[in-house]
């Protein structure tokens, strides 16, 4: 199944509904980062949230999300775009803890932290809203992050599973998000329908697509309204480094130059490797004296 995204109205427009499919994607994401499979359901749940949260902006607003709990897996970073696009970083990558035979993301990422929100909606200032961490596992932190930041009552359903080989072989998630003038009923009717339904990591691995989770959720009561493919993708480019390079001031670049090596600049969120000679450097520092 391709990674991908869709968007559904239910209940007479009084909710609306994402579910995603997002098991290749993550699988590329633990090959850069190298995760370990705590570490990669960790990273993999906020990844598909954040692919998720970036389907309700548009245009070139992005979004930049951080996990940062008070658990040995550290900081997990991610940067989202309306379009599907998403990138990361994850502190420690080489964590790992099971629990009752289960990845215990709650363990790894701390119940004791926060979760930021930064969105570039390009217009005039970023702005960041932030929520208290409830259980590190992901899915109530966002649920409750969306509650108290943002005033909207949701559910938010995340899983991935690995392999016995450690590669991530189901992915996704959905979120559920109640519009004004939902009805008392219609609530209780969501909250039965989701705890009806097995984890999404394991319907994914039944290759259950993101209409049918939908499907679950609203038992057919639902138009869907979009659907977006969904793909890790760093931006990154030498000119951009270059650039990062040029913002040094002249006693950092000629102490790089006195050194008499080429430095190498890794990216943290795709690793390629980027080399710049000494003449390369030489000639920043040229331009900059200009
Ligand atoms: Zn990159």
């Amino acid at each position: 199944m391709n990674d991908y995204l869709v968007k559904a109205y239910a209940f007479n427009g009084t909710a609306r509904i994402y579910a995603a499919s997002t098991t290749n994607l993550v699988e590329e994401a633990r090959k850069i980062h190298d995760t370990y499979p705590a570490a990669s359901a960790a990273f993999g749940r906020v990844l598909t949230a954040s692919l998720i949260m970036g389907a309700m902006y548009k245009e070139d607003q992005t979004l930049t999300i951080r996990i940062d709990g008070n658990g040995p897996v550290g900081k997990i970073i991610t940067i989202v775009n309306a379009h599907g696009e998403c990138k990361g970083t994850i502190e420690n990558p080489h964590v790992h803890i099971s629990q009752n035979d289960k990845l215990a993301v709650g363990m790894i990422v701390g119940n004791n932290g926060y979760i930021h929100v930064t969105k570039d909606l390009k217009i005039r200032d970023v702005f960041t809203s932030s929520a208290e961490l409830q259980t590190g596992e992901i899915g109530d932190d966002f649920s409750y992050y969306f509650a108290k930041s943002e005033q909207i009552p949701s559910s938010v359903g995340l899983g991935v599973l690995v392999n016995e080989f450690n590669e991530v072989f189901a992915s996704g998630g959905f979120i559920l998000q109640a519009m004004p003038g939902i009805k008392e009923e219609t609530i209780t009717q969501i909250e039965e329908n989701i705890l009806a339904m097995k984890p999404i990591s394991e319907l994914i691995k039944n290759n259950f697509k993101p209409e049918d989770i939908i499907n679950l959720i609203t038992k057919g009561d639902h138009q869907f309204v979009e659907e977006m493919p969904l793909k890790y993708l760093c931006d990154c480019s030498k000119e951009r480094f270059l650039n990062g390079l040029s913002s040094l001031d002249q006693t950092e670049l000629e102490s790089i130059i006195s050194d008499g090596s080429p430095i190498e600049i890794v990216c943290e969120f795709c690793k390629t490797k980027y080399d710049f000679s000494l003449d390369e450097i030489k000639e920043i520092s040229k331009k900059k004296q200009l």
